[in-house]
């Protein structure tokens, strides 16, 4: 489907690093390879709900990944799946009374829009859930064919022949390399671990007939009033998430691509079972590097729509905000790390944004090296955004009070580049 446009990138002088990263399935930093291009992919939004401040964190925090590269001559493959169809979209459209499709079609394009706004690099395969089913079956029945899956006999009103993955059988593939997944391999859990949160993010482990209570679905059957496809041998039905997601991947990238991108929610079941599916179907690893974000509170609580306490952006945009001080909000904190949305948090990025814009109409001469080296410095080192923002903010401080020197455009045509380049930040 169509993704979504933002503005060209700045081309900066000289040659950036290439970042270290927090590698979740290494559980240590690791350096990103030097490769003729980088390939990433980045799991996409269910369109069921608004885009809200964790989503947007999420996309802002891969868009630095994106520019750090682009700012290393690093050229990008970015995929990004939508999951437009699944089980909390029907849902969803059930009891708003509204066609799944239509709510998917409406939720995918205010994401665009907000996306766009945020200035957040477009993927150049947006691919949805719907588009990928003709890849996902052949690749489940060979699934199947192998016994690597298997088809569950119905029970108490569930139809016969929903197919799950059986992670117990994938997980004795032997490897030539030693690179093998098994269950853990990215999450690092226990099956203990695993059970409730499985149970939590769309796993049914109490469902009759499975091998293993954490077999994921990879195909539900046809129900009444859900949506379905031809599943050839699978019979009519739809794909499961973690499925969808491998080969959407698969399709556009190699394996092993370099990044693997998400919230920290989706470290455990859907990149671990999503590795799974790639290893049992190329005998390679999914990706070389996982990387997660944290998630995003309202001053100091969870963020959720039962609550109702969703900061969405089109809500901010709606009030007038800025979409340079949205992002310079989300960039005050480290993309790892939890934290919180607060009124304070965006009246500061406000005041920094505007420090920064006044700055660059009076940039001291010879001022603009020293900064880009020190933002290319802290993006180097995990994506350190607070740091980077620190370095700007002493170089505004600095133009603002300068005293009697003099002033250069050339400077601030710079930095006011490198904040965009880098940031995604438009002064
Ligand atoms: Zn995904």
């Amino acid at each position: 489907m169509k993704a979504w446009s933002a503005r060209p990138v700045p081309v900066l002088p000289g040659e950036a690093p290439l970042p270290v990263v927090q590698d979740t399935r290494l559980r240590r930093r690791a350096e990103l390879p030097r490769q003729d291009r980088a390939s990433l992919y980045v799991c996409g939004i269910t369109p069921y709900d608004a885009t809200h401040m964790g989503h947007a964190a999420t996309y802002v925090a891969f868009d630095l990944l994106h520019r750090a590269w682009l700012d290393a001559g690093t050229p990008v493959d970015y995929v990004q799946n939508v999951t437009d169809v699944d089980d909390p979209l029907l849902e969803r459209a059930t009891a708003t009374g509204v066609d799944w499709r239509v709510l998917a079609e409406e939720q995918t394009d205010l994401f665009r829009t907000d996306m766009s706004a945020l200035n957040v690099l477009p993927p150049q395969h947006y691919v949805g859930a719907t588009e990928s089913v003709a890849w996902i079956v052949p690749a489940v029945e060979g699934l199947v064919a192998r016994g690597l899956a298997y088809p569950v006999p119905g029970t108490d009103g569930e139809p016969d022949g929903d197919v799950y993955f059986d992670v117990e059988a994938a997980g004795t593939l032997p490897a030539d390399d030693g690179d093998a997944w098994v269950l853990g391999d990215v999450s690092h859990l226990t099956p203990e671990q695993m059970l409730p949160l499985f149970a939590e993010r769309g796993g049914d482990p109490d469902r009759p007939g499975k091998r293993n209570r954490l077999d994921p679905l990879l195909w539900r059957v046809r129900r009444p009033d859900e949506p379905f496809w031809d599943g050839a041998s699978l019979g009519e039905g739809r794909p499961g998430w973690h499925i969808e997601c491998s080969l959407i991947a698969l399709q556009h990238l190699p394996a092993p691509f370099t990044v693997q991108g998400g919230g920290s929610d989706l470290v455990f079941p859907h990149h671990e079972m999503g590795a799974g599916h790639c290893w049992a179907l190329t005998g390679r690893p999914m990706a070389q590097h996982f990387l997660h974000t944290g998630m995003v509170g309202l001053d100091g609580e969870k963020m959720s729509k039962s609550k109702g306490n969703l900061v969405l952006v089109s809500a901010l945009r709606a009030e007038g905000v800025d979409p340079a001080v949205i992002r310079a909000a989300i960039l005050a904190h480290r993309y790892s790390e939890d934290w919180s949305w607060t009124a304070p948090g965006l009246a500061a990025a406000a005041a920094r944004v505007d420090a920064w814009r006044r700055a660059a109409q009076v940039a001291p001469e010879d001022s603009a090296a020293p900064v880009l080296q020190q933002v290319r410095a802290a993006l180097a080192d995990d994506l350190d955004t607070p740091a980077a923002l620190s370095a700007l903010d002493d170089w505004a401080a600095g133009a603002l009070t300068g005293g009697t020197g003099r002033t250069s455009a050339e400077d601030g045509r710079l930095v006011r580049d490198l904040v965009e380049a880098r940031l995604g930040v438009v002064l």
